[in-house]
């Protein structure tokens, strides 16, 4: 479970599935059935494709065959980060370095801010897989005045410009931002690489002027792909074989099919590999890492113009966050994502089989008493 070991998020429920070997007594002759169907009954049906995925694979005669796949342990996470201006949310997503230079120096791991180190214990956990069996997209949104921008869009020239999107709803119900830009990386470093190219866009372009980071969201989205089996397998594939398939060739092969950017593999596909893959489905999960708006409760009055709308757009998006989890904490039938750019953005790393972790982020003095009760009444009823 690769996101199971990035943070120590405790659901309600886990499940673990483990298939034990054949043993002995498995052989003992049952009663009062013919030999052949004696003999039918000890073939092998249960598999571990992976990790995640267990296959049951079995054709009996006068049965319809059955061919279905269980996934356990996948899950979208989000790791956001709720407080005041000046509280330490960007300190704890980014880390100091990060935060202050806009450069990432690895010297000291201990300084490290959750979204460098989540992308580098991914990273370690990608590389106990087979080669080029998973592989990771980041995008980079800034949510200001409740518009989405894309920090990592480029033009022709492939300069970098902060173009607005679209938060749609699909025909499979999730969240999806058409247009956006999404950069394959294949290493940690890279992906910090963008993370700060997309920062300094944030500080810099003019049509972001207003965007002070404390007055906008941040986030960060890594969307992990891996194939599993599709339910229908082709009747020649040889049971002993599917795990050694699924395992090493065909995982191998398929990211660069897809993707002829991709450095994981220079090995060609044979055909049996790429007939292999078409029988396989993407998977994606997504980890979303947020560093949020300021939650100072801003006055409005005497606010006027942009600043107006802006302070108007933060207290509204925050809200409706909290009306988002306040729905998922009361286990309400309906969750209202759409009424804030923020929240359709966030909707599939939280709520339904998502794991949330809020970071609030508070203030210890007296003259933030009441931003600090606000934050720790957000994270209360959030829970
Ligand atoms: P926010 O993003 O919530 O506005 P920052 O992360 O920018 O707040 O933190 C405000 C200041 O406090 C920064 O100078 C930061 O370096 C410092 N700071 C925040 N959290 C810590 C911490 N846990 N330890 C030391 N310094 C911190
Ligand atoms: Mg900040």
């Amino acid at each position: 479970a690769l996101h199971n070991s990035l943070v120590e998020l405790r659901g309600n429920i886990r499940v673990h599935c483990r298939i034990r070997p054949s043993l002995p007594f498995d052989h003992a002759a049952g009663h009062s059935v013919s030999q052949e169907r004696h003999r039918n009954s000890l073939e092998n049906v249960a598999y571990a494709i992976d990790d995640e995925t267990v296959l049951v694979k079995c054709s009996r005669p006068g049965h319809a065959p059955i061919n279905k796949t269980f996934q356990f342990e996948r899950y979208n996470v989000c790791i956001m980060a709720y407080g005041q201006t000046g509280s330490g949310k960007t300190y704890t997503m980014l880390g100091p370095q990060l935060e202050e230079n806009l450069a990432f120096v690895n010297e000291d791991e201990s300084e490290l801010g959750i979204i460098p180190r989540a992308t580098q214990e991914l990273f370690r956990l990608i590389s106990e897989k087979p080669a080029g069996s998973y592989w990771v997209e980041v995008s980079v949104v800034e949510v200001y005045n409740n518009e989405v921008f894309d920090l990592l869009a480029k033009d022709s020239c492939g300069k970098v410009f902060g173009i607005k999107r679209d938060v749609v709803t699909t025909r499979e119900g999730k969240s999806d931002v058409p247009l956006l830009t999404y950069e394959t990386v294949a290493n940690a470093s890279e992906f910090l690489h963008l993370v700060i190219k997309g920062l300094q866009l944030r500080v810099r372009h003019p049509t972001l002027v207003h965007a002070h980071s404390s007055r906008s969201h941040l986030v960060v989205t890594l969307t992990i792909t891996t194939i599993v089996s599709g339910d229908n397998f082709g009747t020649s594939w040889e049971d002993e074989q599917i795990n050694q398939r699924l395992n090493k060739e065909v995982s191998c092969s398929y990211p660069q099919k897809r993707d002829s950017r991709s450095t994981s593999s220079s090995r060609a596909s044979s055909p049996a590999q790429l007939e292999a893959a078409e029988k396989l489905k993407q998977v994606k999960t997504r980890l979303q890492l947020v560093d949020l708006a300021g939650s100072e409760c801003v006055g409005m009055s005497g606010v006027t113009g942009a600043a107006l709308r802006e302070t108007s757009c933060i207290n509204r998006s925050l809200s409706a966050l909290a009306d988002v989890l306040g729905a998922i904490a009361e286990q309400r039938s309906h969750v209202p994502y759409r009424n804030s750019k923020l929240t359709h953005l966030l909707q599939d790393s939280v709520g339904g089989d998502a794991k949330l972790l809020v970071m609030l982020c508070i203030s210890p003095s007296q003259k933030y008493l009441t931003e600090s009760m606000q934050s720790l009444g957000f994270g209360t009823r959030a829970r």
